[in-house]
């Protein structure tokens, strides 16, 4: 198998739950009122591999937005449309430094926005996907996501009203994109999909399946379905690695050595490709915005299960 026997991932899992459940360090995002009413205890954890086994523990019952891990998959979906040069011209794929919601990255890069899993980045992203209209770009994005997960995806509306009213930043960074000629349809319009696209409601199970979705080639292991290809796959969890835990990128990937990304909801989703994903969700996050239990349990589970991609064995 490409993980350890059934059992010993299912005795991994609830160890790597157990080691951190008591954690309780770490705060909730408030700059999305909603999110600062999340229970912080909450837990989940799951494991998908390539052939659709899934291991989970926690509160995997629990539903919550998926915020910035959207990034990764609509970054993916406009690769696969319209081809990595065409959507690399406008979004680069190196690491900014700076906070996901820098407008000083912006700056520094004469309007050039560095990399998909930022803020300025996944703007453009969103931007960039198919449709006559903005109805039909969501529509895309919404059947993309859902395919990931092998499931429909409803939107928090409460979660989206609450960051619509408040996303003031997200705005700016849009328009500014608009004056450097960045984005060339109404920037507005692409904070309302991209805001819409954060507040998708998932749970452990389907970030983990969306996460096994990359490691296996684009195929949803569960559904079968082919969402995206090989190529794809391979150019989302390289942009990953370089930017998916924002300026704590280089320093995950030394302590852990997996492709991943994290949402300000408190989910992350790290990546083994060939392999399978694990995906945590646990809402207090440090100063990046990263889940803290959510780190220490991909990171017990990356040594336990074999999961560095840097490590020869
Ligand atoms: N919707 C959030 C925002 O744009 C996503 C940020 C995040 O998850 N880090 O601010």
């Amino acid at each position: 198998g490409v993980l350890p026997d059934w059992d010993d991932v299912e005795r991994l899992v609830a160890q790597a739950f157990d080691r951190y459940r008591d954690r309780d360090d770490g705060a909730q995002a408030d700059y999305i009122p909603a999110l600062a009413e999340v229970d912080p205890n909450l837990f989940a954890i799951a494991a998908a591999d390539v052939n659709g086994g899934v291991h989970k523990i926690g509160s995997v019952d629990v539903s919550f937005t998926i915020q910035s891990i959207s990034k990764a998959f609509v970054y993916a979906l406009a690769c696969d449309r319209l081809g990595r040069d065409a959507v690399r011209d406008r979004v680069g794929v190196d690491n900014t430094g700076l906070p996901f919601d820098s407008v000083m990255a912006i700056e520094l890069q004469k309007g050039h926005p560095r990399n998909p899993m930022v803020n300025a980045g996944a703007l453009t992203t969103t931007s960039l996907v198919p449709g006559e209209t903005f109805g039909e770009q969501w529509q895309l994005i919404r059947e993309t996501l859902s395919a990931f997960a092998g499931r429909e995806l409803q939107v928090d509306e409460q979660v989206y009203r609450s960051e619509a009213l408040t996303n003031q930043r997200n705005r700016a960074i849009a328009q500014l994109l608009e004056s450097y000629g960045r984005i060339d349809v109404d920037p507005l319009e692409v904070v309302d999909v991209y805001t819409r696209q954060c507040s998708l409601l998932v749970d452990v199970t389907d970030l983990a399946v969306m996460g096994a979705t990359l490691a296996d080639g684009g195929v949803n292991p569960v559904t079968g379905a082919t969402v995206v290809s090989p190529d794809v796959c391979r150019d989302t969890l390289a942009a990953l690695a370089a930017s998916g835990m924002y300026e704590r990128s280089g320093e995950w990937l030394f302590e852990v050595g997996i492709p991943a990304k994290s949402g300000v909801s408190g989910g992350i989703v790290a990546i083994t490709p060939g392999k399978g994903a694990i995906a945590t969700f646990a809402p207090p996050l440090d100063e990046a915005g990263n889940s803290v239990r959510g780190q220490l349990a991909i990171g017990y589970l990356s040594r336990t299960l074999g999961l560095n991609v840097f490590a020869s064995a």
